[in-house]
């Protein structure tokens, strides 16, 4: 009998039958088996060998395969893909994108200077430490300049890796110029409209701010009478003429005020955030509608928590969304028999932020009117342009923050949003 394994091969039988019977026939059935041995044991290696690298060969054509897919990915991608040494910068792959992107014509941007290519971003403190920090990971948006001297928004994300035993950084950048332009247009279209909503609203209350002013105007002229009967004789008095100086400025202080805070509302401006008194912010924004909430029988009451902290925000911004809200509630209690007719104003601290509320004790919103209220151009009034909800949305997010409202119907509205203390 012949056995094979993997490790060996041999012949068994009775040796020593064999040896009595035919002695001079052992020493070849010795030799038999020794050649036996090596013939099989290298058939079997040959077989396995052969096996062996047929399983290579197939492993590393799929490798071959799986890398030309990868790189045929890599290269045709729509974003810009570049590996860079770490160590200096050198770019050790790039793509089509890439080179584009950057004003290359398609010439591969290999060994050339990620830094020099504007791919590190603006924010050269978020590099830093998206490099330096444990995961090395990190994304930004930034502009890239171009060989032909043109510009591209880019949204960068970077990952730091080891490849071949080298720290790489890999990015993938995408162009996001146009939807970066797209949001410009749309940011600057919405300043334009809150600013002409301004002006509108300021046209409407025009017949109150005439009738303020012409309160200190009176006051002014009376005081300037008093004062010229005060200073000559008979019957003058210095003291008094020194009285109606005093009101003079006063009147004339408050009038210049009123026209300070007119002007200053409907003023085109950028948005320019800055750390604010909240509290002081609402009670301008109050003068600016005190007027109207008097002539419509009105009672509003400022009811402002002490000792809030400062907020990040555009002064104006909120003003106008105080100042739209407030004008609504009153709207709303137009029905309202005059004794019913109540707007409160509050802050107060929560843990995210200062609460703003507006609120009024007209009828309430209803369920199919709510669904639509912050649409652009929804209105319920003949004359509404209803334009103001969707732009004090808009202001508020711009904020950090989310408009709300809360209405039991028969129990009037409530506007609140959260200003955050640090939105800086
Ligand atoms: P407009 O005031 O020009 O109508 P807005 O966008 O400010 O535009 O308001 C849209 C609509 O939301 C109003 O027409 C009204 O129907 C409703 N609304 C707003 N505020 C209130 C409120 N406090 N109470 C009841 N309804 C309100």
């Amino acid at each position: 009998m012949i056995y094979a394994g993997f490790s060996g091969l041999w012949i068994a039988g009775s040796d020593q039958v064999v040896q009595t019977l035919f002695p001079e026939a052992v020493s070849t059935v010795q030799t038999f088996k020794g050649s036996a041995f090596v013939l099989c044991t290298t058939v079997l290696l040959f077989l396995l060998l052969r096996r062996e690298m047929a399983r290579r060969s197939k492993i590393e054509t799929r490798l071959r395969d799986s890398e030309r897919k990868f790189r045929a990915i890599a290269e045709t991608a729509p974003v810009a893909l570049l590996i860079a040494r770490l160590r200096d910068g050198v770019i050790l792959f790039s793509n089509a994108t890439a080179s584009s992107l950057c004003g290359h014509d398609g010439a591969p941007l290999d060994g050339l200077d990620i830094r020099d290519l504007g791919f590190v971003p603006n924010d050269r403190e978020q590099w830093r430490r998206a490099l330096t920090g444990r995961n090395g990971t990190g994304q930004t948006e930034g502009r890239l300049s171009r060989t032909d001297g043109g510009e591209r928004m880019v949204l960068v994300f970077f990952q730091k890796v080891r490849l071949a035993g080298e720290a790489v950084l890999v990015t993938a950048a995408a162009d996001i110029s146009e939807r970066h332009r797209a949001a410009e247009t749309v940011r600057v279209l919405q300043l334009e409209l809150a600013h002409a909503s301004r002006v509108s609203a300021m046209g409407e209350m025009a017949a109150q701010f005439a009738h303020e002013l012409s309160q200190p105007l009176t006051a002014i002229s009376t005081c300037a009478e008093g004062g010229v009967d005060a200073l000559f004789p008979p019957g003058g008095n210095p003291d008094n003429a020194l009285t109606a100086l005093r009101l003079i400025v006063g009147q004339a202080k408050r009038a210049s005020e009123i026209i300070r805070r007119t002007r200053k509302f409907i003023e085109k401006h950028e948005q320019e955030k800055v750390r604010t008194d909240v509290n002081s912010l609402i009670r301008d924004a109050a003068e600016l509608i005190q007027g109207e909430a008097n002539r419509r029988n009105v009672d509003m009451r400022l009811q402002l928590a002490e000792q809030l902290p400062t907020a990040f925000v555009d002064i104006v911004q909120i003003q106008q969304v105080i100042v739209n809200l407030a004008r609504n509630g009153i709207d709303a209690m137009s029905g309202n028999d005059p004794a019913r007719r109540q707007l409160v104003i509050s802050t107060e601290p929560s843990p995210e932020g200062i609460v703003v509320s507006v609120e009024d004790s007209g009828p309430g919103i209803p369920p199919e009117i709510r669904m639509r209220l912050f649409e652009p151009f929804f209105s319920t009034k003949s004359d509404g342009l209803g334009i103001g909800l969707s732009i004090c949305r808009s202001i508020v997010e711009a904020h950090g923050a989310h408009l709300m409202v809360s209405s039991a119907p028969g129990q009037g509205a409530q506007f609140r949003f959260a200003l955050p203390f640090q939105a800086a």
